[in-house]
């Protein structure tokens, strides 16, 4: 008996749609990019409940023919291209012809859409492939799509779909992707009856100004210098950061022929620009368009992936960074600043940093031992640290960075015991000197706190159970829709370490008390840092974003250099840092401790 059969399009196209539609997000670009593909110069999207149950986009594009309408929805039904030649001169979003029938065959799709020289326009129902309705009917010019209930007939695929913010978090990124390469189409975008985004026609300049450039943001195009070069292999324009306004959070945004891409090896191209120009952790904002032909670049990507393919790779990175430093070097007067001798772990101090950024406060009567700041230590007598930690010592990252990195060193330098009689100096308010059996040991004072922090805080996020300290008057953090999103996923665990954060309106919270450990930090700049460092790692699972916010408020909580510190208040730093099950590196890999061994201090004689 012949066991081979052919499945029947429903299927197969169900099939398809698990690659092409793979959560709301996918769903939307793809309508908004058909849109676009039509010529629209108005698109109105409009979701709900981040696009579980509605996600509608309205254009007034050129609209389809009765016959079209139908075809639309076929697999492999397409106006933009013809032949297999016709793909190497690709100039529109889309030439796949498989997203409407992967919309619809895990979806209810209703469409209403009308040519210019039509009287009437379709109206046309689908749910899961089957068409349940198709009649004329009046409309405006152009084409009105809702897709409800996203995967109601794909179980699976619901379940995997994240929370609610996450999902709107997408599509919002999806969204910038698009409005930033079509500056002269007007947008909206509306959420639950809430206009989230409102972007009149305008330039580039303006449209990213009207997406970006507000308190939330922070990335006003004020701040940034035009980057044009024109060669035979590629045109490259756009906009970046002047090095004095970068900031910790950072927009970076590549096109290639009105597409977004990311493309990692570019991305150093124009790191390697500013080199030396931004002090550590700064991260420059950009938005750089690349024109290429489009025989240049592999066009058969899969429509889910944005890193794009180029022919030569090589001299296009030299071009741009020779373009970003043609540009950098116009607008940077001043020499430039060694940031290495500004004496900080992750931040750079207060002289060296440009003005508009967060200072390090530095209070001279803080003392970081103090029981009031030392939650864990209240609790637990420092015999029991090793205990403490048992259950850290499988976490991933930190171990990992230790494993591949103290390789001349091992974690065994210091016994709890040693430190517990040895003299010890401090050394320009920033070292801990102290003698062992191995050498002369120099400890960075700021980054072994961190260190200890960092654990205390993952052990505390762990618990639910971090100190807080009340806040005199509450402070206000006003974010931008899709770090309000964020902000909602992270919340448990901010308040499970001590943030009393409850949301103020649409687009704030109020800030009423912070963990005990951040004294005397402001609560707004912390919670900055933490979104802008978790936005930046991709963290993903809780355990990442613990991390991150662990490795964020430990950098914060930090004692600063130049703090002068006790005997005691060095025994106690030292005697917790060797306790950690790692204590050579900071979680970000930095280094807390050196040795100077006998050796190379006989040779200095
Ligand atoms: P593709 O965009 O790859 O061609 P799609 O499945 O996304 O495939 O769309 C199929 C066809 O339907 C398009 O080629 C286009 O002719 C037509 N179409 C889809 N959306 C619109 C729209 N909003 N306005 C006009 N035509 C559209
Ligand atoms: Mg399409």
């Amino acid at each position: 008996m012949d066991i081979i059969h052919l499945l029947p399009d429903s299927v197969a196209n169900q099939i398809a749609a698990g690659e092409v539609i793979q959560r709301p997000a996918s769903c939307l670009k793809e309508l908004v990019e058909n849109s676009l593909d039509a010529g629209a110069t108005r698109v109105q999207v409009i979701v709900r409940d981040a696009g579980r149950t509605l996600l509608q986009v309205i254009d007034d594009g050129i609209g389809m023919s009765e016959m079209d309408a139908r075809l639309a929805f076929e697999r492999h039904a397409t106006s933009k291209i013809r032949e297999a030649q016709d793909l190497f001169s690709l100039r529109t979003m889309g030439f796949r012809g498989e997203a409407l029938a992967s919309i619809c065959a895990v979806a209810q799709v209703e469409m209403t859409t009308r040519r210019k020289e039509d009287e009437t326009g379709t109206l046309l129902e689908i749910h899961g492939s089957d068409v349940v309705r198709q009649e004329p009917c009046s409309c405006p010019v152009g084409t009105n799509i809702k897709v409800s209930n996203l995967f109601f007939n794909v179980p699976v695929r619901r379940k995997f779909l994240k929370t609610d913010q996450t999902e709107l978090r997408n599509l919002l990124n999806e969204f910038y992707h698009i409005v930033l390469v079509y500056p002269k189409v007007s947008f909206t975008f509306v959420h639950n009856d809430e206009i989230v985004m409102e972007l009149p026609a305008g330039s580039e300049k303006q449209r990213i100004e009207a997406v970006f450039g507000n308190p939330k943001r922070n990335v006003f195009t004020s701040s940034f210098v035009d980057i044009n070069t024109v060669t035979d292999l590629v045109s490259i324009h756009g906009f970046v950061v002047k090095p004095e306004n970068a900031t910790k959070k950072s927009e970076q945004y590549f096109f290639v022929n009105g597409r977004y891409m990311r493309h990692p090896y570019f991305l150093k191209a124009v790191l390697t620009a500013y080199s030396g120009m931004l002090p550590n952790d700064y991260q420059p904002s950009f938005f750089i368009y690349f024109d290429i032909a489009p025989e240049a670049i592999d066009v058969n990507i899969h429509p889910t992936k944005t890193e794009i393919k180029f022919a030569d790779e090589q001299t296009i990175f030299q071009i741009l960074m020779a373009s970003v430093r043609e540009a950098l070097g116009k607008f940077t007067l001043a020499p430039q600043i060694d940031f290495d001798t500004s004496g900080s772990i992750d931040i750079p101090s207060a002289q060296t940093r440009p003005v508009s950024q967060p200072k390090v406060t530095v209070d001279p009567n803080y003392n970081p031992f103090n029981a009031r700041h030392s939650f864990v230590e209240q609790q637990r007598t420092v015999n029991h640290w090793e205990s403490l930690y048992e259950g850290l010592k499988n976490e991933r990252s930190y171990s990992e960075l230790n494993d591949g990195m103290s390789a001349s060193l091992n974690d065994d330098l210091l016994h709890p015991e040693d430190v517990s009689s040895c003299p010890l100096w401090q050394y320009a308010g920033k070292y801990i000197l102290l003698p062992t059996g191995h050498g002369l040991l120099l400890i960075n004072q700021r980054r072994a706190h961190a260190a200890i922090l960092y654990h205390q805080f993952l052990e505390q996020l762990s618990l639910t159970q971090g100190a807080m300290q009340q806040l005199l008057f509450p402070e206000v953090l006003v974010l931008p829709p899709d770090e309000m999103v964020l902000v909602q996923d992270l919340l448990p665990d901010l308040r499970a370490i001590g943030f009393d954060i409850e949301q103020l309106s649409p687009d704030s919270y109020s800030i009423q008390g912070l963990p005990a450990q951040l004294v005397n930090q402001s609560a707004v700049l912390v919670l900055q840092d933490i979104i802008h460092d978790v936005r930046e790692r991709g963290a993903d699972t809780q355990r990442e974003w613990r991390e991150q916010i662990a490795a964020t408020l430990a950098e914060n909580g930090a004692i600063p250099y130049g703090k002068t510190l006790s005997e005691e208040e060095m025994r106690e730093l030292v005697t917790k840092l060797v306790e950690l099950p790692h204590y050579q590196r900071t979680a970000k890999g930095k280094t807390i401790v050196s040795v100077l061994s006998d050796e190379e201090i006989n040779k200095r004689f």
